[in-house]
């Protein structure tokens, strides 16, 4: 017998359980369920192995002050569900630092500091003497004749196991819409086949002998690397490819009391190394992630390579993409990056410049290539004119009415349509909460029902906030 629900999620990553989570919770949507084709949930990008870990407000980043607002929302989302639920080992508080060398990246990071202190006033802008008190070794060993200053947050900034996040997403959405007297229900080891219109919404077929056929009102496709290749599959979102671009990581002894940031070229926002607390090794400090291209959705699964086939597109997608990689600086980026996939233990001397820009002293015998750690980013392409081959940094939502389709990129936009694709490369953890309450907030309205506003101002006030972080 078909199963039918008023929404249907497919993904269990920190994206679809935090849509999960907001729906059970705060919305007149009776009926929902999550499909993932994993055993467990958030196994893929969303997984403490796979990205950095970091809960970004944004001023680290080259994030316009708009995107900042936005990011910030959505960690203090993610901040306020982990106090709530005692998540103390899931999201953890590390200070966390911008760090510029020379002349150059100073003029940079002054703009910045002026930039973000309204909205950040606990920001401190540090020099040589300040950044050697909290971060020792990024002083040690550290040519006098090198300018640096860094701006600096001690409180309020976090790392997290989106894995773990996610599943406890889950549980509390099942547990409490249950309780409302909601149908929550999770299919792991469900993988969606097939997704086709249907007069009033759309039907599921997955893998799953228990559950082959369901049907929904609403969909949300927040597949991660895989969701633009289920759109496709449709034969929607034609005109987007996707630039799958992995991240690799190297490990040392823990160094750094927090996560220490560079300053990033606009340009190649993903390629400034940073390092961080190992949230995996205690006692470790991740470095990376790295850049480069793999034609391959998942970096440890080498039958997605045809996923990635059937999502890239045709002549328009290879042109776009070969415009965009052989930019003299992203071809001269990619060209260290492959360097630092060299075999024999030899990558830790390719790769130790990057570290010692941050810890000066480090010996390339201390440094190691941490094996099995790190995804891969879909970077999306919008292949249209007048946009013309442009790399989308950030995530991005296409929702789709019929045959109308609408791309929602960095922008407030509103849309109809009851079905939802999620595009979500970094820094798509943090913006799982922000991804939630757009996604469920949209499908309340086009299914017309309610959203307990009061309910969620109750759980995510800003005066809860400061209570639980202070
Ligand atoms: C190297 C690297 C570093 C990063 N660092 C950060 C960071 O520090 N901070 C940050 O905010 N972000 C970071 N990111 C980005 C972040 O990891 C992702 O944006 C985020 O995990 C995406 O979550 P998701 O739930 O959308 O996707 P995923 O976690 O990939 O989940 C998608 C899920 O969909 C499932 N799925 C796929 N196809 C199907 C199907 N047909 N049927 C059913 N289920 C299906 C998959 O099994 C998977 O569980 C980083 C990413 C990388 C690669």
């Amino acid at each position: 017998m078909v199963e039918r629900y008023e929404l249907l999620i497919i993904g269990g990553g920190v994206t679809g359980a935090a849509e999960l989570d907001l729906a059970a919770k705060f919305t007149g949507i009776r009926s929902m369920a999550l499909l993932e084709s994993r055993l467990n949930l958030g196994e893929v990008n969303s997984a403490v192995w796979m990205n950095a870990n970091t809960l970004h407000r944004g001023w680290e980043t080259q994030h316009s002050y708009e995107m900042v607002v936005h990011d910030s929302h959505s960690a203090d989302m993610v901040v306020a569900h982990a106090k709530q639920y005692g998540l103390d080992g899931i999201v953890q508080e590390f200070p966390k630092m911008l760090l510029a060398v020379g002349e150059k990246e100073i003029a940079k990071l002054q703009a910045r500091y002026a930039q973000m202190q309204g909205l950040f006033p606990d920001l401190q802008f540090l020099d040589g003497n300040g950044i050697a008190q909290v971060e020792p070794n990024v002083m040690r060993g550290r040519n006098p004749k090198q300018k640096v200053a860094a701006i600096y947050r001690a409180r309020n900034e976090f790392a997290v196991d989106y894995g773990r996040f996610a599943q406890s997403c889950v549980e509390t959405a099942v547990r409490e819409g249950r309780a409302q007297g909601k149908t929550v229900n999770v299919y792991t080891g469900t993988k969606v086949l097939g997704i086709s219109q249907i007069k009033d919404g759309y039907a599921i077929k997955t893998n799953n002998p228990q559950h082959p056929e369901l049907e929904t009102r609403a969909l949300i496709i927040s597949a991660g690397a895989h969701s633009l290749y289920l759109a496709k599959q449709m034969n929607h979102c034609q005109y987007l490819s996707v630039a799958p671009i992995a991240g690799d990581f190297f490990r040392t002894r823990k160094v750094l009391n927090g996560k220490v940031y560079t300053i990033q070229n606009p340009n190649i926002p993903f390629a400034a190394v940073h390092g961080d607390p190992d949230l995996q090794e205690t006692g470790m400090t991740r470095w990376g992630p790295t850049a480069r291209f793999v034609s391959r959705l998942d970096k440890f699964d080498k039958k997605t390579a045809k996923d990635w086939r059937k999502s890239f597109g045709g002549l328009s997608a290879l042109a776009s993409l070969v415009d965009i990689l052989t930019d003299v600086e992203k071809t001269a980026f990619m060209g260290k990056n492959f360097l630092y996939q060299l075999p024999f233990g030899l990558s830790r001397y390719t790769f130790a410049p990057s570290i010692r820009k941050v810890v000066p002293a480090i010996k390339a015998s201390q440094i190691e290539f941490a094996e099995g750690v790190g995804g891969v980013r879909p970077q999306i392409i919008d292949t249209r004119a007048p946009h013309g081959k442009k790399l989308l940094l950030g995530e991005a939502k296409v929702i789709i009415d019929g045959d109308t389709e609408t791309l929602i990129h960095g922008e407030t936009k509103t849309a109809d349509g009851n079905l939802i694709v999620n595009m979500t490369p970094s820094p798509g953890a943090t913006m799982c909460m922000g991804n939630a309450e757009y996604d469920v907030r949209h499908i309340t309205r086009v299914l017309g029902l309610p959203f307990n506003q009061a309910k969620f101002e109750d759980f995510f006030s800003t005066r809860k906030l400061e209570a639980v972080v202070a």
